[in-house]
């Protein structure tokens, strides 16, 4: 790969709106920190750019001198990879703009927004779509490789309720994908990562929600865990599309509706959400009360847009993080006991194993459908390791791989692109199963010399 030379991004710095932030600058150094502090990535440039001309301008740059390109959009991915080595990165947090048509029921917005930018522009309407459920989250990356959270099982993953794209090419070309214009490349983007182009603008379909949800947490302790997951194993079989109720074992934060005696200990949260009549949901969530004898409870109506954010603290950016993640079609009793063992053996506090309960809406679509082929997918599973300090990375990331191991004989096999980590490239091709050869075909099409190869990346055929 080539180094930047100074004259080229004087050049460059010319061609476009935005800025051009270079090592040594202060700018330079909070614009290489991304949400997993484990990654310390040192970029050749960063071209914050201002809208697609920039993009273009950027892409046309690496491109043509030949030098290593990334794309970041929230910065969320566990793997890094919104930034590279060297190189330069295309840095897309500056372009937020969202614009609602409530009468039509559409948003589009810019490529660098969050959730949280997304759920404020359309929650001004009381409508939503599926995203995912920390606001801070990159809506672009979510979206490129799926997306799935509380509303995904009445109204599918977030790429279901994708209308169309404005995407830049590896060619410098700016153009619009949908199933009418470029379906090739609209099918691969559902899904397929970053591997196609930078997608500068999305247009998503939108539903009537909230603006108040029935939402909130139920706390079992974890001496109640395995009976506690297996009575929600078999709560979530007959539950309906409204209702969605995920799994969340780890020791407790200090949450104020827990008693002070309950901090720090073990606990299996159930996360509950439901997206319709509230008098309706509280009947369907009573069960849930009785699963045994809970620790605390904080269930009721507050604003979609707060439910969207009750987990933020708990996933603040600058923590080392290592994730390892398995899809579910059933959830056995074997399992659970698995479960049970490797919470004993919790490395840090900040640890834990969950449960996102999908299916719904979400397998109601043909595997081939989009890139994104797992429509059996009942359960998605992360392992998320969290800690401080780069002193707790060999145990932390060994409790990880270990309840992974542990856990693979009743997953699935099938694997969520935007959970896996950076020493997962192996695993990209059983993530997109029979969808692959097809995604290798249209990036043959649309990115022949692999220019958008930061990224679990699809080779071109
Ligand atoms: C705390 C936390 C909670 C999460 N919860 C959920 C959840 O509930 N549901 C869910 O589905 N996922 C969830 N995720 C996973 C999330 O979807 C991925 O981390 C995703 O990659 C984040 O997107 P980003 O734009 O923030 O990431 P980035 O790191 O900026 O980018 C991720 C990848 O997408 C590419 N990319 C980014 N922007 C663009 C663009 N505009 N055009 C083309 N390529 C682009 C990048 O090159 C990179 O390869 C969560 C992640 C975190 C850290």
């Amino acid at each position: 790969m080539s180094p930047l030379p100074a004259n080229k991004i004087e050049e460059l710095k010319r061609q476009i709106q935005g800025e051009v932030l270079l090592p040594g600058e202060e700018a330079y150094e909070s614009a290489r920190q991304i949400w997993n502090a484990t990654i310390d990535k040192r970029p050749g440039a960063i071209a914050r750019c201002a809208g697609t001309p920039d993009v273009v301008q950027a892409v046309n740059f690496a491109r043509d001198n030949g030098v290593l390109l990334a794309i970041r959009g929230g910065g969320h991915n566990i793997a890094g990879n919104a930034l590279c080595d060297g190189g330069l990165v295309i840095d897309l947090s500056r372009m937020k703009a969202a614009k609602v048509d409530a009468k039509a029921r559409r948003v589009t917005i810019e490529g660098g927004a969050t959730l949280a930018d997304l759920d404020a522009a359309t929650q001004a309407h009381g409508l939503a779509t599926p995203v995912g459920i920390n606001s801070t989250t990159g809506l672009a990356g979510l979206t490129l490789g799926g997306g799935f959270g509380w509303l995904s099982r009445k109204y599918g993953m977030t790429i279901d309720n994708l209308e169309s794209v404005e995407v830049v090419t590896a060619a410098g070309e700016a153009v619009k994908a949908s199933a009418k214009e470029h379906p090739d490349l609209f099918w691969a983007l559902r899904g397929g990562g970053g591997n196609f182009g930078v997608v500068t603008r999305f247009e998503y379909r939108l539903h009537p929600v909230g603006p108040e949800v029935l939402s909130g947490l139920i706390v079992y302790p974890m001496s109640e865990a395995k009976s506690v997951l297996k009575q929600y194993r078999d709560f979530m079989k007959q539950a309906p599309d409204e209702l969605t109720v995920w799994t969340v074992l780890r020791l407790a934060p200090p949450l104020p509706f827990l008693p002070a005696d309950a901090h720090g200990k073990g606990i299996a949260a159930l996360a509950v959400f439901y997206a319709g009549d509230p008098k309706q949901g509280e009947k369907l969530i009573a069960p849930l009360r009785a699963f045994g004898k809970p620790v605390g409870e904080h269930i009721g109506m507050q604003p979609y847009t707060a439910w969207q954010q009750a987990f933020d603290p708990l996933l603040t950016a600058g923590a080392r993080n290592y994730w390892k993640s398995h899809n579910f079609t059933n959830l056995p009793d074997a399992l659970f006991d698995a479960v049970v063992a490797s919470l004993g053996k919790l490395p840090s506090p900040q640890c834990e194993i969950f449960f996102g309960a999908i299916g719904g809406a979400t397998t109601r679509q043909a595997p081939d459908a989009a890139a994104y082929g797992h429509r059996d997918a009942l359960y998605v599973m992360n392992v998320h390791g969290r800690w401080d300090t780069a002193a707790e990375d060999a145990r932390g990331i060994a409790w990880a791989r270990d309840f992974f191991q542990a856990s693979a004989p009743f997953a699935s096999g099938g694997a969520y692109i935007n959970f896996l980590t950076a020493d997962e490239g192996d695993r990209v091709r059983s993530a997109y199963g029979a969808n692959y050869d097809r995604l290798a075909r249209v990036k043959r099409q649309y990115d022949p010399g692999n220019l958008f190869r930061v990224n679990q990346n699809i080779k071109p055929a």
